[in-house]
């Protein structure tokens, strides 16, 4: 009986690294976009463009769908857009840009093509307007080298879309979707001075973006928009806000819990301490 038992636990091991009892295996769309499930009907989205950068796509019921960001191109954009057609019957998907920079919002071109309600704050068409050119100048400088040349045309020659649908910056959006709150809040300057976090209430899943960096991160990353003084107290007014919070996804890199929220907070205060 005891053999018996060690080889049901050996199943159930398995299955479960597997992924059987989890959310299934990553989708691989080509060679620079993956879609990773962190749950039932939750999938991260990443898209290499030089490093990984995350969208997260929620599925709300049947046939709605909230994507918070996009891949950096229209053309990664398409890819995932073609698999949610492929997939579900009929999707109905809205947009939430989480700030200007392309790794937010670079799909636009394209799922405004499809007809998607893009969401962004009033400010962020500004933004667009008036710094993504300089933007572009200050990031050029981390596309070093022969392998990301691809990078930097795409970059240099992108035209960014501003969302279509927007809301006021400071006042945040709340969006009922079939049975799932999802709450759109500005906690104040950060990595740049639109960017926003997205809570899905019902799941306690928090997207960070670009504002929460992966525990794996050492620095602070790209900071030519951030403000610095302010970015720290940004994220500990997030991690006040949601602190039931039991998924939170960065911007770029691995997803984990709140200990991404405090992780930020020490790694930002510790650069500010270095670079005064
Ligand atoms: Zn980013």
């Amino acid at each position: 009986m005891k053999g018996v038992t060690v080889w049901w636990i050996a199943l159930v091991v398995l299955l479960a690294s597997a992924g059987w009892c989890g959310a299934g295996e990553p989708i691989a769309l080509g060679d620079e976009v993956r879609l990773e499930p962190i749950e039932e009907g939750v999938w991260l989205v990443v898209h290499q463009f030089a490093g990984g950068n995350n969208s997260l796509l929620v599925r709300c019921d049947e046939q709605r769908f909230v994507w918070v960001d996009t891949p950096c191109t229209d053309e990664a954009t398409r890819l995932v857009h073609e698999w949610l057609e492929r997939t579900f019957a009929d999707p109905n998907v809205v947009e939430i840009n989480t700030g200007f920079h392309n790794d937010n919002l670079g799909g636009n071109g394209y799922l405004l093509s499809r007809g998607v309600l893009c969401y962004g704050s009033d400010v962020t068409p500004r933004l667009i307007a008036e710094c993504w050119t300089e933007t572009v100048r200050k990031v050029l400088p981390y596309f070093e080298g022969e392998a990301n040349k691809k990078y930097r045309d795409i970059l240099i020659r992108q035209k960014l879309v501003a969302p279509n649908r927007l809301y006021p910056l400071t006042e945040g959006l709340v969006l009922k979707v079939g049975p799932e709150t999802v709450e759109v809040h500005f906690p104040g300057p950060s990595h740049t001075v639109d960017n926003v976090v997205v809570y899905f209430r019902g799941r306690r899943l928090l997207f960070g973006g670009c504002m929460v960096k992966a525990l794996a991160s050492r620095t602070p990353g790209f900071t030519g928009d951030a403000d610095m003084v302010a970015w720290p107290a940004s994220v500990r007014k997030v991690l006040a806000r949601y602190p039931d919070a039991c998924i939170v996804v960065p911007g770029h890199g691995r997803w984990g819990g709140l200990s991404l929220l405090r992780h930020t907070i020490g790694l930002l205060e510790e650069y500010n301490r270095l670079h005064p």
